[in-house]
């Protein structure tokens, strides 16, 4: 057994502290006093203590009496969701979406722009003016702001300097990050799919394991493990759009052959039939021949795919991404094909749809601001 350090007294007041505000906030709901103390098995001083605390922090109103008539009438502990708010902003080759998330994950405030990226110091610069006026614009205090969120499409170096790969911005090669210094907040730089993941995830406070596979023209995807984002050694993991599926398949973007991309990226749904997904989704159900057998085929390499991942990590699998809201129609089919993959003792029920939309990304990415924030809390 590993024998675990005495918390010291100052780790342990902040560890009460950290327990008190998580249950406040997985409620939202106003309590007394009385009942947190219960509910935590909490004494009474100590409860006091960290509740004054985080009122001095500005999480708490403690204003509100309970409406109970006859002697003294409690207070109300109310959590306030707007007590601090984190910006998430998804990068794109031709666009960027930015969202002022609160506390509570509510969008405050969100926009798109149109200005392709670039890894320049002038980018940075126009960046950070946007994030000035989108602040400005909607009357958002500066004095909360807990940081800056952004997401590029590929793989960022663990301490988030560098862009490791990231071919659809023109990224191939290892480049040091040149847009972020222009921004004068807490910055913090990840993967789409990750961010993407993480959002789903912390919305789902049964499941401490989840892995999530984005589905749209990129296919990524994030793997949170035991209530953590697991990021790998080199911060490359959950890189699901690179299984390889087929050794002498079809051509990756990524220079490898057979990649799940290349075959569920949904450009082969979409881009390369000249129509949308719309579209593509209309023509199948009207009994295009083309289409079912395209579809087909689409379906049998995520069978794969899923039933690969959820055989190394045996948790749920969602899927996200811009695929994910045509799925739901065919999920026997595809639990179908998943249970000829699977051995007859497995569940092929282990798949789950998280429809995505423009904005899944970004808020992903301020929800790890907020999550960083609790738990230093
Ligand atoms: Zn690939």
């Amino acid at each position: 057994m590993s024998s675990r350090r005495p918390l010291s007294t100052v780790e342990l007041r902040k560890e009460n502290r950290n327990r008190v505000y998580r249950y406040l906030i997985a409620q939202w709901e106003p309590v007394t006093k009385q009942d947190l103390a219960f509910r935590l098995s909490m004494s009474l001083p100590t409860l006091t203590q960290n509740l004054n605390e985080l009122t001095d922090m500005g999480l708490l109103d403690r204003s509100v009496t309970t409406d109970s008539t006859g002697g003294r009438r409690p207070r109300l502990i109310i959590p306030l969701p707007n007590a601090r708010f984190a910006l998430g902003i998804e990068l794109t080759a031709s666009d960027l979406h930015m969202v002022a998330i609160n506390l509570r994950q509510e969008t405050l405030a969100c926009q798109k722009v149109v200005i392709p990226f670039s890894n320049t110091a002038a980018y940075g610069n126009h960046l950070s003016q946007l994030i000035e006026q989108f602040l400005d614009e909607h009357q958002l205090d500066r004095e909360k702001l807990l940081g800056v969120a952004m997401t590029l499409p590929g793989i960022i170096g663990p301490d988030q300097t560098t862009i490791e790969y990231a071919p659809t911005i023109g990224v191939h090669s290892s480049t040091p990050c040149q847009f972020t210094q222009a921004i004068h907040y807490p910055v913090l730089l990840d993967n789409d799919a990750t961010c993407g993941g993480f959002g789903v995830w912390w919305n789902r406070t049964d499941q401490p394991s989840m892995a999530y596979l984005s589905l749209s023209r990129g296919v990524g995807g994030a793997m949170l493990v035991d209530g953590k984002l697991y990021d790998g050694v080199n911060h490359r993991a959950a890189e699901f759009g690179h299984i390889c599926l087929n050794p002498n398949g079809l051509l990756c973007k990524c220079g490898r052959k057979g990649c799940l991309e290349a075959y569920c990226s949904t450009a082969r749904l979409s881009d390369d039939l000249d129509i949308s997904l719309d579209e593509f989704f209309q023509r199948l159900e009207e009994g295009n021949g083309e289409y079912k057998a395209l579809w087909d085929t689409y379906l049998e390499n995520l069978a794969n795919a899923v039933t690969i991942i959820h055989t190394i990590l045996d948790c749920p699998v969602v899927i996200g991404g811009l695929l994910s809201q045509y799925l739901p129609p065919y999920r026997d089919q595809l639990e179908n094909l998943i249970r000829g993959l699977v051995s007859q003792s497995e569940e092929a029920s282990f798949i789950t749809f998280s429809p995505s939309s423009s904005h899944s990304v970004c808020i992903g990415a301020a929800t790890r601001l907020l999550y960083n924030f609790v738990k230093q809390l």
